[in-house]
């Protein structure tokens, strides 16, 4: 697979530094609110990469970190801790905070279909580890101490900036929220890892240290618990493009720092989701959420499939015209699984073969997603029968998270359920199991019942009976389960 590689401008081959094991780190959420759908964005894509690899057989390791203290208002360690204003604005402390937006946003991941990381880390939890990375920071030279607050020196660093072929625009988008010159600060771009001083005294969360009573910066978690889960490398680390910079260039020289060597070889970052009036941020006025979504009608998958349809590198435009269109795409879709029949023929694996090249060298394009949808299309048109068509849906549906599979049974049942209404004979399966056997039985059953040979129609029940299918009568059909 070939990957743009944000520190190196370029596509590379995806090779990871291990055969064993893809080590990929992913920044996580900060709990002082719901997670938007720009957010989301981000989570989506990245789940994308996490599933197409373990697709074509690597083995995952993903990890998160959840951010419950240190990320300021500013991402230039200017401003009030997100998490404090979260806990001032609904009365409650910041742990209460941080729990119930960290569960409101695995359950909004959950609805975009969305898998869990396989370790989920709160910033909060490594504390000691950041204070060693510090300590080690500080006796290498790396870091100082001045006014209260510890610093990376930057200019100990060969090389600062990597990730600047971005539009700067986005490069300074977290800079820009009220910036004050720290007087403290040996260099511009010298951030804080440890804080003592800061203009809020009242940070509710504070932690022992050399230093001082304090708090991490934002920054040093993320390399903490990169560095903790995986040891001293990594193979992709993601996150959105407004991470780039200063938190994912931050992570990288006070990791480099630490380790003495070079740490990730992967930098991913997904480009932002837009409204009209520019980038969806939780701080600027009202942002959507995957409730809202809900509220209005939409299927969170409809905005999975949107999300998708594009490529992770460019923005992407949001609005309600946009997203009633994607609710439109995605049913359509659905109803086409639907109408395909399970018991439709053996699997014809020519089929299989030449629709997952397509499939396959969307993705292993730097994970062009568009295309990956484009090949669904391809399957439901292609020349092949219904079971292969399903199977494959099934498969692509590992990375795609569509719920193609689900939502089309549940459609099939619908549609038979509707027939039933418009009189024809419907045959129900309670479980939603498709079994052509069963069914051929009792159509026959119906046919001999019409036929009025009745003595036949029990005989089939009777069949049906010994084998374990339960047969309840319904207007105008059948519907059946197994027994025990
Ligand atoms: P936060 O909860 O603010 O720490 O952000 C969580 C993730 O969402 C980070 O990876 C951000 O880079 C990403 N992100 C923030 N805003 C957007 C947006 N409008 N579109 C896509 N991703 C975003
Ligand atoms: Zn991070």
């Amino acid at each position: 697979m070939y990957l743009y590689n944000s520190a190196s401008h370029k596509k590379e081959l995806f090779v990871p530094n291990s055969p064993d094991i893809v080590k990929m780190y992913t920044c996580g959420p900060t709990v002082y609110h719901f997670a938007h759908i720009g957010n989301l964005r981000s989570y989506i894509m990245e789940d994308a990469l996490e599933k197409y690899l373990r697709y074509t057989g690597y083995n995952v390791k993903r990890v998160m970190n959840i951010t419950d203290v240190g990320h300021l208002t500013s991402d230039a360690d200017e401003g009030e801790d997100k998490m404090l204003k979260g806990a001032k604005r609904e009365h409650k402390s910041v742990m209460e905070i941080a729990k119930f937006y960290t569960d409101a946003f695995f359950a909004d991941c959950a609805k975009l279909n969305i898998k869990t990381p396989d370790v989920v880390e709160p910033a909060t939890g490594l504390v000691d580890f950041y204070i060693e990375i510090i300590q080690r920071l500080m006796d290498n030279g790396h870091a100082y101490f001045a006014g209260g607050n510890v610093y990376f020196d930057t200019s100990t660093m060969e090389r600062y900036y990597v990730f600047n072929d971005f539009n700067a625009g986005d490069l300074d988008v977290g800079v820009r929220e009220g910036v004050e010159e720290d007087s403290n600060k040996r260099n511009k771009n010298d951030f804080v890892l440890w804080f003592t001083k800061s203009k809020f005294e009242d940070q509710a969360l504070k932690w022992d240290s050399p230093w001082g009573v304090g708090y991490p910066g934002w920054h040093i978690e993320c390399s903490g618990i990169a560095l903790k889960h995986f040891g001293e490398d990594l193979d992709i680390h993601c996150g959105g493009i407004d991470n780039a910079f200063p938190h994912h260039t931050n992570e990288i020289v006070q990791s480099e720092g630490y380790l003495g060597h070079k740490w990730c070889n992967y930098w991913v970052h997904v480009s932002h989701l837009l409204v009209a009036s520019g980038k969806m941020s939780k701080s600027s006025g009202e942002f959507l959420t995957v409730s809202l979504l809900e509220e209005k009608g939409f299927d969170p998958l409809a905005y999975r499939l949107y999300c998708l349809q594009s490529h992770y590198r460019k923005s992407l435009m949001f609005s309600w015209e946009i997203m009633q269109n994607a609710q439109v795409t995605y049913n359509k879709l659905i109803s086409r699984v639907a109408a395909l029949k399970p018991e439709d023929g053996e699997i014809d694996q020519a089929a299989v073969d030449a629709l997952k090249a397509k499939f396959c060298a969307g993705l292993d394009n730097d994970l062009n997603t568009s295309l990956a949808v484009t090949a669904v299309y391809d399957v439901l048109k292609y020349n092949t029968n219904d079971a292969t068509k399903l199977y494959v849906l099934g498969d692509f549906d590992r990375v795609l998270g569509l719920g193609l599979l689900e939502k089309g049974a549940k459609k099939r049942e619908e549609l038979k359920k509707q027939a039933v209404t418009a009189g024809e004979f419907t045959i129900i399966s309670e479980s939603g199991e498709a079994d052509a056997e069963v069914e051929a039985k009792i159509q026959a059953r119906q046919d001999a019942k019409k036929a009025k040979n009745f003595a036949e129609a029990d005989r089939i029940r009777d069949e049906l009976k010994a084998a374990g299918i339960e047969l309840t009568d319904i207007p105008h059909g059948a519907k059946w389960k197994r027994l025990g």
